[in-house]
């Protein structure tokens, strides 16, 4: 078949947040400076790349804290844990390096100050999703977790006055507001934060999809099957009228796709690094095929590595490494 694609165009910002930077710097960091071996509860982010990288280099992925020997050194993933997993590390003697997002953190703060103050809490999000099986472990008995305005209707809560919303950080911005829209027009007192919790990653990528997605015939998203932002993405684009695909890398891409299309998107989910993409962009890429990149925002987001692993290095009589070169490597 004959390319009939005359430009790509490109989504800015898209791929790595600054919580998954920060995620992969703390396995890649502890595997360099603590005692190996080097254990992490749950993928670190959702991404086969990157976690077959980090296992090649070292890092043990496993499901459940019992898989980890007792004293050995293990990595919460960056969609953040229950209380029950901390204690159960606690008493387990392991030492915790905690790679949970500061956004993520955020949301399970405000969940304890609900909790403290007897709200009921609605968590908007979904349910078997690793961020939010740690928040609901915050409050169990005071969270309840739904997905969409339909489930509205369904809730019913002891003290209609005394409620409070909190959402997962990677949905879809549009469809949240219709939640949270059905949930004020229903209980009138309800209170949450200023506007969600919706990270400002998860706000922008969608954000250049929408401005995307006008000018492309199909968009292609680089992201795994379990990335709930990915996901997202793909829904976005699906809502503005134009074709969208998840894909893992350019092996996913199917020929029938792009009959008769002249410009493709293209954008990655949160956790999918830019090797992926620029690999995607070259199977894409004919002899005079343009390449733009579309910019909606310039992100500068950063986050500290966490004050943990300064001290396990510090046990050992080592310096954490530039976090910059480390970049280089996925
Ligand atoms: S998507 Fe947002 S909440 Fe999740 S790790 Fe990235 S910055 Fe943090």
């Amino acid at each position: 078949m004959t390319s009939t694609i005359a430009e790509i165009l490109l989504a800015g910002p898209r791929g790595f947040c600054a919580g998954v930077e920060r995620a992969i710097d703390v396995v890649e960091v502890a595997i360099e400076v603590c005692e190996p071996p080097v254990y992490v509860r749950k993928e670190i982010v959702h991404n086969q790349h990157v976690v077959e990288t980090l296992r090649q280099k070292g890092a043990i992925f496993v499901d459940e804290l019992d898989e980890v020997p007792d004293g050995a050194t293990v990595v919460f993933s960056a969609h953040g844990i229950s209380p029950a997993v901390r204690e159960d590390a606690r008493r387990r003697g392991l030492r915790v390096i905690d790679a949970t997002c500061p956004l993520v953190t955020k949301v399970h703060l405000e969940a304890i100050r609900y909790a403290r103050e007897r709200y009921s809490i609605v968590l908007i999000g979904h349910q078997d999703h690793d961020e939010v099986i740690g928040t609901l472990g915050e409050a169990p008995e005071r969270i309840h977790v739904i997905a969409s305005a339909a489930d509205v209707d369904k809730l019913e809560v002891p003290d209609p006055s005394k409620i409070a919303y909190l959402t997962q950080t990677t949905l879809s911005v549009d469809d949240t507001r219709d939640v949270i829209e059905a949930l004020r027009a229903k209980y009138p007192k309800i209170v949450g934060p200023s506007r969600d919790d919706i990270c400002y990653a998860t706000q922008n990528r969608q954000a250049a999809v929408k401005r995307l997605a006008d000018d492309v015939d199909v968009l292609l998203v680089i992201g795994s099957s379990n990335s709930s932002n990915a996901i997202r993405l793909v829904e976005v684009s699906r809502s503005a009228g134009t074709r969208a695909h998840l894909i893992n890398d350019a092996r996913d891409i199917h020929p029938e796709w792009l009959e008769g299309v002249r410009r493709v998107g293209v954008t990655a989910g949160a956790s999918t690094p830019e090797v992926l993409v620029t690999e995607t962009v070259a199977a894409l890429s004919r002899a005079g095929v343009a390449v733009r990149e579309v910019h909606v925002v310039e992100e500068d987001v950063r986050f500290a590595l966490p004050q943990e692993l300064e001290q396990m290095a510090r046990e050992r009589g080592r310096t954490l490494p530039s976090r910059t070169a480390m970049r280089q490597s996925i």
